[in-house]
């Protein structure tokens, strides 16, 4: 089963898919991108993902080559030739092909890139004893509602995870968390959910939304406020959403266990709701 790549409309082979070192996406980080997932073979929340897309988009004022309807037909070919039954659909749009200059080129054409890779699901044993994370400077510019190419605060803050042998980073403004490098942050304080707002500070997770009303609709509370460092060392839970983590609990954090140091209740009964709600 390939991998495949796709450019500017063209499904092309690996090694030819290749993008002009003009490009405004390598050259400034002059682009955004979406990740979505398959779940036996659909994509998850695609139109959620291309409202994002599209949101993106228009936030740097970079108009979309294409119509969604356009990106379904695509995404489904891409799909297909793939046959992977969980894959992982990346779509990266720049301000294309450009002399280098910082402001806007007066003519140029989007690049768009897809790719489709197989899904490799989080280990059955983090998901049964949950993972590990330690906090790290939230280092990003002002606008991480935009799903921006620019990742190189969030690759540092992974990379010290790594270093750290811990699963996430997750990220701390001025004392208090934001989210994860990769993914949302929430923590579970006398069985209401705490979680930072919609906003500047954050990506609007696709899987943010999701588990938020799975949560309102099993009567959990829900409070969106940014939660200081201290009561998140004091949570009764911790955990995790994103497209490729799902709903991950953090037992540990900075080396401070978080409630018992297993999967609370409370996000064992999202991921019992999660599982329902793909069957
Ligand atoms: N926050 C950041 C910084 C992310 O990179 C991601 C996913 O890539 C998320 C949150 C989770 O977003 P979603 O649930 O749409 O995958």
């Amino acid at each position: 089963m390939p991998d495949i790549a796709f450019i500017n409309g063209h499904f092309l082979p690996w090694q030819e898919a290749t993008i002009s070192i003009d490009d405004r996406g390598f050259q400034f980080g002059d682009g955004v991108y979406e990740v979505i997932r398959t779940y036996k073979g659909q994509p998850f929340q695609l139109d959620a993902h291309l409202e994002r897309l599209s949101r993106s988009l228009r936030e740097i004022k970079l108009s979309a080559p294409y119509p969604f309807s356009v990106w379904t037909k695509w995404i489904q070919e891409g799909l297909e030739k793939a046959d992977y039954l969980d894959a992982k659909i990346y779509i990266q749009i720049t301000r294309g092909v450009a002399p280098r200059d910082h402001a806007f080129p007066s003519a140029s054409h989007s690049t768009a890139v897809m790719t489709i890779r197989e899904l490799h699901a989080v280990s059955a044993e983090h998901r049964r004893s949950g993972v590990t994370a330690q906090t790290y400077d939230d280092l990003r510019w002002g606008r991480c509602d935009i799903k921006s190419v620019n990742l190189l605060a969030n690759v540092l803050a992974r990379e010290s995870a790594r270093q750290a042998g811990v699963f996430e980073a997750i990220l701390v403004r001025e004392g208090m968390v934001t989210e994860g490098s990769v993914s949302n942050v929430m923590a579970v304080q006398h069985g209401v959910i705490v979680t930072a707002p919609e906003g500047p500070r954050i990506l609007s997770g696709v899987t943010r939304s999701v588990v938020l009303s799975l949560a309102r609709k099993a009567g959990i509370r829900v409070d969106e406020r940014f939660i200081p460092v201290d009561a998140l060392y004091a949570a009764d839970e911790v955990f995790l959403t994103g497209t490729t983590v799902e709903i991950l609990s953090i037992v540990q954090v900075d080396g401070r266990r978080i409630g018992s140091g297993c999967p609370g209740p409370v996000t064992k009964d999202l991921c019992t709701q999660w599982a329902a709600m793909l069957r």
